[in-house]
Protein backbone atom coordinates (compact mmCIF):
# COMPACT_ATOMS: atom_id res chain seq x y z
CA UNK A 1 0.00 0.00 0.00
CA UNK A 2 1.01 3.50 -0.74
CA UNK A 3 1.97 5.96 1.91
CA UNK A 4 1.92 9.30 1.17
CA UNK A 5 4.34 12.17 2.64
CA UNK A 6 3.31 12.88 5.43
CA UNK A 7 5.54 16.29 6.06
CA UNK A 8 2.83 17.74 3.33
CA UNK A 9 0.08 17.02 6.47
CA UNK A 10 2.08 18.97 8.61
CA UNK A 11 1.57 22.19 6.28
CA UNK A 12 -0.73 24.67 8.41
CA UNK A 13 -3.51 25.93 5.69
CA UNK A 14 -2.19 28.89 4.13
CA UNK A 15 -5.29 30.91 5.12
CA UNK A 16 -3.73 34.09 4.12
CA UNK A 17 -4.77 34.85 0.62
CA UNK A 18 -8.08 32.68 0.74
CA UNK A 19 -9.34 34.35 4.03
CA UNK A 20 -8.57 37.30 2.03
CA UNK A 21 -10.58 36.45 -0.95
CA UNK A 22 -13.35 35.08 1.62
CA UNK A 23 -13.71 38.40 3.45
CA UNK A 24 -13.60 40.76 0.28
CA UNK A 25 -16.22 39.01 -1.35
CA UNK A 26 -18.30 38.83 1.47
CA UNK A 27 -18.20 42.42 1.64
CA UNK A 28 -19.06 42.80 -1.84
CA UNK A 29 -21.55 40.83 -1.60
CA UNK A 30 -23.08 43.11 1.45
CA UNK A 31 -22.04 46.03 0.18
CA UNK A 32 -22.53 45.52 -4.15
CA UNK A 33 -22.14 49.39 -5.03
CA UNK A 34 -19.01 50.09 -3.14
CA UNK A 35 -16.15 50.54 -5.33
CA UNK A 36 -12.73 48.08 -3.91
CA UNK A 37 -9.84 48.63 -4.53
CA UNK A 38 -7.02 46.36 -3.59
CA UNK A 39 -3.13 47.15 -3.07
CA UNK A 40 -2.92 43.49 -1.67
CA UNK A 41 -1.39 41.19 -3.98
CA UNK A 42 2.08 40.83 -5.08
CA UNK A 43 1.63 40.38 -8.77
CA UNK A 44 2.34 42.88 -11.33
CA UNK A 45 0.00 44.72 -13.64
CA UNK A 46 1.68 46.53 -16.43
CA UNK A 47 1.52 44.67 -19.52
CA UNK A 48 5.03 43.44 -21.32
CA UNK A 49 7.14 45.96 -22.35
CA UNK A 50 7.40 46.22 -26.29
CA UNK A 51 11.24 45.05 -26.52
CA UNK A 52 9.72 41.79 -25.13
CA UNK A 53 6.85 41.18 -27.11
CA UNK A 54 8.66 41.94 -30.50
CA UNK A 55 11.39 38.91 -29.28
CA UNK A 56 8.89 37.09 -28.37
CA UNK A 57 7.43 37.56 -31.79
CA UNK A 58 9.78 36.18 -33.32
CA UNK A 59 11.01 33.81 -31.61
CA UNK A 60 7.62 32.37 -32.11
CA UNK A 61 8.32 32.66 -36.04
CA UNK A 62 11.54 30.60 -35.79
CA UNK A 63 9.78 27.69 -33.69
CA UNK A 64 7.56 27.49 -37.06
CA UNK A 65 10.63 26.28 -39.39
CA UNK A 66 12.63 23.69 -39.57
CA UNK A 67 16.23 25.41 -40.10
CA UNK A 68 15.07 27.57 -36.61
CA UNK A 69 13.39 25.58 -34.80
CA UNK A 70 14.07 24.46 -31.64
CA UNK A 71 13.21 21.47 -29.28
CA UNK A 72 15.08 21.22 -25.45
CA UNK A 73 16.84 23.73 -24.19
CA UNK A 74 20.42 23.05 -22.95
CA UNK A 75 20.98 22.01 -19.07
CA UNK A 76 21.95 25.41 -17.71
CA UNK A 77 19.47 27.71 -20.43
CA UNK A 78 20.54 28.96 -23.85
CA UNK A 79 23.83 30.68 -24.36
CA UNK A 80 22.90 33.86 -25.77
CA UNK A 81 20.68 34.71 -21.88
CA UNK A 82 23.61 32.88 -19.53
CA UNK A 83 26.08 35.65 -21.43
CA UNK A 84 23.52 38.48 -20.58
CA UNK A 85 23.12 37.50 -17.06
CA UNK A 86 26.78 37.20 -16.60
CA UNK A 87 27.62 40.40 -18.31
CA UNK A 88 24.82 42.80 -16.68
CA UNK A 89 23.70 41.45 -13.41
CA UNK A 90 27.60 40.55 -12.97
CA UNK A 91 30.45 42.02 -14.58
CA UNK A 92 28.87 45.08 -15.07
CA UNK A 93 28.33 45.48 -11.38
CA UNK A 94 32.39 44.18 -10.65
CA UNK A 95 31.02 40.54 -9.06
CA UNK A 96 32.66 37.61 -10.46
CA UNK A 97 29.73 34.94 -11.90
CA UNK A 98 30.41 33.03 -15.22
CA UNK A 99 27.85 32.00 -17.22
CA UNK A 100 27.99 28.50 -16.64
CA UNK A 101 27.68 29.09 -12.96
CA UNK A 102 24.05 30.49 -13.63
CA UNK A 103 21.14 28.10 -14.02
CA UNK A 104 17.96 29.44 -16.08
CA UNK A 105 14.58 28.13 -14.92
CA UNK A 106 10.92 29.15 -15.00
CA UNK A 107 11.13 31.29 -11.67
CA UNK A 108 12.15 31.83 -9.06
CA UNK A 109 9.52 30.38 -6.94
CA UNK A 110 10.50 26.87 -7.75
CA UNK A 111 13.96 27.41 -7.33
CA UNK A 112 13.41 28.59 -3.76
CA UNK A 113 11.40 25.86 -2.77
CA UNK A 114 14.22 23.12 -4.88
CA UNK A 115 17.55 24.43 -3.58
CA UNK A 116 17.00 22.53 -0.25
CA UNK A 117 16.85 19.55 -1.46
CA UNK A 118 20.36 19.62 -2.60
CA UNK A 119 20.69 20.03 1.43
CA UNK A 120 20.98 17.21 3.79
CA UNK A 121 17.60 16.53 6.53
CA UNK A 122 19.51 17.43 8.94
CA UNK A 123 20.45 21.12 8.07
CA UNK A 124 18.92 23.57 10.04
CA UNK A 125 17.66 26.37 8.40
CA UNK A 126 17.21 30.22 9.81
CA UNK A 127 14.99 33.03 7.85
CA UNK A 128 13.47 36.31 8.32
CA UNK A 129 10.66 36.81 10.15
CA UNK A 130 8.17 37.68 8.67
CA UNK A 131 9.42 35.81 5.54
CA UNK A 132 8.09 35.03 1.96
CA UNK A 133 6.03 31.75 3.32
CA UNK A 134 8.29 29.61 0.37
CA UNK A 135 11.48 28.88 2.50
CA UNK A 136 9.59 27.70 5.22
CA UNK A 137 6.82 25.53 4.10
CA UNK A 138 9.64 23.70 1.27
CA UNK A 139 11.56 23.02 4.51
CA UNK A 140 8.58 21.36 5.90
CA UNK A 141 7.60 19.16 3.08
CA UNK A 142 10.99 17.75 2.91
CA UNK A 143 10.86 17.08 6.69
CA UNK A 144 13.52 19.89 8.25
CA UNK A 145 11.16 21.88 10.23
CA UNK A 146 10.16 19.60 13.84
CA UNK A 147 6.92 20.30 15.16
CA UNK A 148 4.54 23.02 14.73
CA UNK A 149 3.40 25.00 17.53
CA UNK A 150 0.41 26.59 16.63
CA UNK A 151 0.02 29.30 19.48
CA UNK A 152 3.40 30.82 18.24
CA UNK A 153 2.55 29.79 14.86
CA UNK A 154 6.45 28.67 15.03
CA UNK A 155 8.35 25.08 14.08
CA UNK A 156 10.30 23.84 16.93
CA UNK A 157 13.37 23.22 14.43
CA UNK A 158 13.68 26.92 12.25
CA UNK A 159 15.56 29.53 13.57
CA UNK A 160 13.60 32.95 13.43
CA UNK A 161 15.40 35.77 13.04
CA UNK A 162 12.89 38.72 13.86
CA UNK A 163 12.68 41.94 11.86
CA UNK A 164 11.43 44.84 13.49
CA UNK A 165 11.49 48.24 13.52
CA UNK A 166 13.22 47.71 16.61
CA UNK A 167 16.33 46.43 14.06
CA UNK A 168 15.17 48.65 10.94
CA UNK A 169 13.67 45.17 9.41
CA UNK A 170 17.76 43.96 8.70
CA UNK A 171 18.37 40.87 11.03
CA UNK A 172 20.72 40.12 13.73
CA UNK A 173 23.12 37.44 13.74
CA UNK A 174 21.33 34.75 15.10
CA UNK A 175 22.28 32.89 18.82
CA UNK A 176 22.43 29.50 17.25
CA UNK A 177 24.44 28.17 14.41
CA UNK A 178 22.16 27.57 11.58
CA UNK A 179 23.57 25.73 8.15
CA UNK A 180 21.20 27.56 5.67
CA UNK A 181 20.14 30.96 5.96
CA UNK A 182 17.27 32.53 3.74
CA UNK A 183 18.10 36.09 3.40
CA UNK A 184 15.85 37.98 0.90
CA UNK A 185 16.49 41.77 0.37
CA UNK A 186 14.80 44.10 -0.68
CA UNK A 187 12.66 42.41 1.44
CA UNK A 188 8.91 40.70 0.57
CA UNK A 189 6.43 41.92 2.77
CA UNK A 190 8.63 44.91 4.56
CA UNK A 191 9.91 46.37 1.58
CA UNK A 192 13.25 47.26 3.87
CA UNK A 193 16.58 47.17 2.25
CA UNK A 194 20.33 45.74 3.99
CA UNK A 195 23.19 48.02 2.69
CA UNK A 196 26.45 45.78 1.24
CA UNK A 197 28.54 46.70 4.80
CA UNK A 198 25.49 45.01 6.96
CA UNK A 199 25.20 41.93 4.13
CA UNK A 200 29.46 42.17 4.25
CA UNK A 201 28.64 41.24 7.88
CA UNK A 202 26.06 38.29 7.11
CA UNK A 203 28.46 37.07 4.28
CA UNK A 204 31.61 36.68 6.72
CA UNK A 205 29.77 34.50 9.57
CA UNK A 206 28.07 32.14 6.87
CA UNK A 207 31.60 31.71 6.09
CA UNK A 208 33.13 31.71 9.54
CA UNK A 209 30.38 29.24 10.72
CA UNK A 210 30.59 27.06 7.43
CA UNK A 211 26.62 28.30 6.36
CA UNK A 212 25.34 28.37 2.68
CA UNK A 213 23.13 31.91 2.37
CA UNK A 214 20.38 31.68 -0.06
CA UNK A 215 20.21 35.31 -1.04
CA UNK A 216 16.87 35.90 -3.06
CA UNK A 217 17.45 39.21 -5.05
CA UNK A 218 13.61 39.01 -6.59
CA UNK A 219 13.72 43.05 -6.24
CA UNK A 220 16.89 44.11 -7.08
CA UNK A 221 15.53 46.12 -9.82
CA UNK A 222 13.73 48.03 -7.52
CA UNK A 223 17.09 49.52 -5.30
CA UNK A 224 17.31 53.41 -5.59
CA UNK A 225 20.33 53.70 -3.07
CA UNK A 226 23.58 53.85 -3.17
CA UNK A 227 24.78 51.48 -0.74
CA UNK A 228 22.49 49.03 -1.37
CA UNK A 229 24.12 46.04 -3.12
CA UNK A 230 21.73 44.47 -6.28
CA UNK A 231 23.79 41.08 -5.97
CA UNK A 232 25.57 39.47 -2.64
CA UNK A 233 28.32 38.73 -5.15
CA UNK A 234 29.36 42.63 -4.56
CA UNK A 235 30.22 40.86 -1.31
CA UNK A 236 33.95 39.54 -0.45
CA UNK A 237 33.69 36.07 0.20
CA UNK A 238 30.36 35.57 -1.26
CA UNK A 239 31.30 32.80 -3.49
CA UNK A 240 32.40 30.37 -1.45
CA UNK A 241 28.99 30.84 0.48
CA UNK A 242 26.10 32.26 -1.26
CA UNK A 243 23.32 31.14 -3.50
CA UNK A 244 21.45 33.65 -5.42
CA UNK A 245 18.02 33.64 -6.86
CA UNK A 246 17.18 35.88 -9.44
CA UNK A 247 13.39 36.22 -11.25
CA UNK A 248 12.12 38.20 -14.08
CA UNK A 249 8.78 38.43 -12.68
CA UNK A 250 8.91 41.43 -10.95
CA UNK A 251 11.83 43.66 -12.96
CA UNK A 252 10.15 42.85 -16.46
CA UNK A 253 6.29 41.61 -15.90
CA UNK A 254 7.60 37.79 -16.36
CA UNK A 255 4.90 36.47 -13.36
CA UNK A 256 2.66 34.99 -16.25
CA UNK A 257 5.35 34.45 -18.64
CA UNK A 258 7.68 32.90 -16.35
CA UNK A 259 11.61 33.47 -16.38
CA UNK A 260 14.06 33.02 -13.60
CA UNK A 261 17.63 31.75 -12.56
CA UNK A 262 19.78 30.82 -9.76
CA UNK A 263 23.60 31.36 -9.28
CA UNK A 264 25.69 28.54 -7.87
CA UNK A 265 29.37 29.70 -7.62
CA UNK A 266 32.16 27.07 -8.50
CA UNK A 267 33.71 28.23 -5.30
CA UNK A 268 30.47 26.47 -2.77
CA UNK A 269 31.67 23.31 -1.69
CA UNK A 270 30.68 20.73 1.15
CA UNK A 271 34.71 19.34 1.52
CA UNK A 272 35.29 18.53 -2.14
CA UNK A 273 31.76 18.20 -3.21
CA UNK A 274 30.79 21.42 -5.43
CA UNK A 275 26.96 22.41 -4.90
CA UNK A 276 27.23 23.30 -8.39
CA UNK A 277 27.24 19.45 -9.85
CA UNK A 278 24.41 18.73 -6.97
CA UNK A 279 21.81 21.67 -8.41
CA UNK A 280 23.22 20.25 -12.06
CA UNK A 281 21.16 17.21 -11.34
CA UNK A 282 18.31 19.14 -9.71
CA UNK A 283 14.45 18.76 -11.12
CA UNK A 284 13.91 20.08 -14.90
CA UNK A 285 17.38 19.19 -15.57
CA UNK A 286 17.66 19.04 -19.46
CA UNK A 287 14.14 20.91 -20.12
CA UNK A 288 15.17 23.26 -17.93
CA UNK A 289 11.64 24.77 -17.56
CA UNK A 290 11.63 27.84 -19.60
CA UNK A 291 10.87 27.50 -23.38
CA UNK A 292 13.33 28.85 -26.00
CA UNK A 293 10.99 31.93 -26.63
CA UNK A 294 10.98 32.92 -23.48
CA UNK A 295 14.47 32.98 -22.78
CA UNK A 296 14.65 34.87 -26.15
CA UNK A 297 12.17 36.76 -24.12
CA UNK A 298 14.38 37.60 -21.10
CA UNK A 299 17.38 38.53 -23.64
CA UNK A 300 15.26 40.92 -24.88
CA UNK A 301 15.38 42.54 -20.88
CA UNK A 302 18.82 43.31 -21.08
CA UNK A 303 18.81 45.03 -24.61
CA UNK A 304 18.84 48.84 -24.59
CA UNK A 305 15.37 49.33 -25.56
CA UNK A 306 14.54 46.67 -23.08
CA UNK A 307 16.60 48.17 -20.40
CA UNK A 308 15.17 51.85 -21.71
CA UNK A 309 11.05 50.58 -21.17
CA UNK A 310 12.03 48.48 -18.15
CA UNK A 311 13.55 51.58 -16.08
CA UNK A 312 10.03 53.67 -16.96
CA UNK A 313 8.07 50.10 -15.58
CA UNK A 314 10.01 50.38 -12.65
CA UNK A 315 9.66 54.04 -11.70
CA UNK A 316 5.78 53.48 -12.53
CA UNK A 317 5.04 51.65 -9.86
CA UNK A 318 7.95 53.37 -7.52
CA UNK A 319 5.74 56.38 -7.80
CA UNK A 320 3.05 54.35 -6.51
CA UNK A 321 4.90 53.25 -3.68
CA UNK A 322 6.04 57.24 -3.41
CA UNK A 323 1.93 58.23 -2.99
CA UNK A 324 1.28 55.46 -1.53
CA UNK A 325 4.24 56.26 1.56
CA UNK A 326 3.56 59.80 1.55
CA UNK A 327 -0.12 59.41 2.03
CA UNK A 328 0.30 57.24 4.43
CA UNK A 329 3.15 59.64 6.36
CA UNK A 330 0.52 62.68 6.12
CA UNK A 331 -2.24 60.71 7.54
CA UNK A 332 -0.06 59.92 10.42
CA UNK A 333 1.25 55.92 9.94
CA UNK A 334 4.27 54.91 11.15
CA UNK A 335 5.53 53.52 7.75
CA UNK A 336 9.09 51.70 6.21
CA UNK A 337 9.88 50.31 2.37
CA UNK A 338 8.40 51.95 -0.43
CA UNK A 339 12.23 53.16 -1.40
CA UNK A 340 14.04 50.01 -2.59
CA UNK A 341 10.45 47.87 -3.02
CA UNK A 342 7.58 47.78 -4.33
CA UNK A 343 6.11 46.93 -0.86
CA UNK A 344 4.99 49.55 2.11
CA UNK A 345 4.70 48.38 5.26
CA UNK A 346 2.84 49.97 8.16
CA UNK A 347 2.64 49.48 11.95
CA UNK A 348 -0.89 49.57 12.58
CA UNK A 349 -2.61 52.06 14.79
CA UNK A 350 -2.48 51.54 18.47
CA UNK A 351 -4.24 48.52 19.59
CA UNK A 352 -5.12 47.21 16.21
CA UNK A 353 -4.34 43.86 15.43
CA UNK A 354 -3.15 42.87 11.65
CA UNK A 355 -6.43 41.53 11.05
CA UNK A 356 -8.15 43.91 12.38
CA UNK A 357 -6.75 46.57 10.68
CA UNK A 358 -7.68 45.01 7.63
CA UNK A 359 -11.38 44.40 8.42
CA UNK A 360 -11.46 48.52 9.44
CA UNK A 361 -9.62 49.55 5.70
CA UNK A 362 -12.02 47.30 3.64
CA UNK A 363 -14.91 48.81 5.52
CA UNK A 364 -14.16 52.52 5.96
CA UNK A 365 -12.29 53.02 2.66
CA UNK A 366 -12.46 49.75 0.60
CA UNK A 367 -8.98 49.27 0.33
CA UNK A 368 -7.70 46.01 0.46
CA UNK A 369 -4.17 45.00 1.84
CA UNK A 370 -1.85 42.35 3.50
CA UNK A 371 -2.21 41.54 7.27
CA UNK A 372 1.75 41.50 8.62
CA UNK A 373 0.65 38.35 10.55
CA UNK A 374 0.49 35.93 7.58
CA UNK A 375 3.95 36.38 6.95
CA UNK A 376 5.05 35.41 10.27
CA UNK A 377 4.47 35.88 14.25
CA UNK A 378 6.75 38.98 13.76
CA UNK A 379 4.57 40.46 11.20
CA UNK A 380 1.75 41.20 13.59
CA UNK A 381 1.00 44.74 14.11
CA UNK A 382 1.84 45.49 10.95
CA UNK A 383 -0.03 45.50 7.33
CA UNK A 384 1.44 45.49 3.37
CA UNK A 385 0.23 47.56 1.12
CA UNK A 386 2.04 46.66 -2.52
CA UNK A 387 2.91 49.48 -5.28
CA UNK A 388 1.26 47.05 -8.40
CA UNK A 389 -1.83 48.79 -8.95
CA UNK A 390 -2.79 51.51 -11.52
CA UNK A 391 -1.67 55.20 -10.52
CA UNK A 392 -5.20 56.42 -10.31
CA UNK A 393 -6.59 53.68 -8.40
CA UNK A 394 -3.46 53.94 -5.73
CA UNK A 395 -4.11 57.63 -5.80
CA UNK A 396 -7.85 57.32 -4.93
CA UNK A 397 -7.07 54.61 -2.70
CA UNK A 398 -4.81 56.89 -0.49
CA UNK A 399 -6.78 59.89 -0.76
CA UNK A 400 -9.58 57.88 0.69
CA UNK A 401 -7.08 55.98 3.05
CA UNK A 402 -6.23 59.87 4.50
CA UNK A 403 -9.79 60.75 4.92
CA UNK A 404 -10.35 58.25 7.62
C1 LIG B 1 7.57 37.36 -6.37
C2 LIG B 1 8.73 36.76 -5.64
C3 LIG B 1 9.57 35.85 -6.27
C4 LIG B 1 9.39 35.54 -7.73
O1 LIG B 1 8.96 34.30 -8.00
P1 LIG B 1 8.75 33.82 -9.51
O2 LIG B 1 8.52 32.36 -9.32
O3 LIG B 1 10.02 34.10 -10.26
O4 LIG B 1 7.57 34.54 -10.07
C5 LIG B 1 10.64 35.33 -5.56
N1 LIG B 1 10.87 35.70 -4.28
C6 LIG B 1 10.10 36.59 -3.67
C7 LIG B 1 10.42 37.00 -2.28
C8 LIG B 1 8.99 37.13 -4.31
O5 LIG B 1 8.21 38.00 -3.67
Amino acid sequence: MFKVNDNYLKLPGSYLFSTIGKKVKAYQEAHPDKEIIRLGIGDVTQPLAPAIIEALHKAVDEMGKAETFHGYAPDLGYEFLRNAIAKNDYADRGCRIEADEIFVSDGAKCDSGNIQEIFSIDNKIAVCDPVYPVYVDTNVMAGRTGVYDPASETWSDVIYMPCTAENDFVPELPRETPDLIYLCFPNNPTGSAITKDQLQVWVDYANRVGAVIIYDAAYEAYISEENVPHSIYECEGARTCAIELKSFSKNAGFTGTRLGYTVVPKDLKSGDVMLHSLWARRHGTKYNGAPYIVQRAGEAVYSPEGKEQLKKQVAYYMNNARVIKEGLQEAGYTVAGGVNAPYIWLKTPEKMTSWEFFDYLLEKANVVGTPGSGFGPSGEGYFRLTAFGSYENTVAALERIKKL
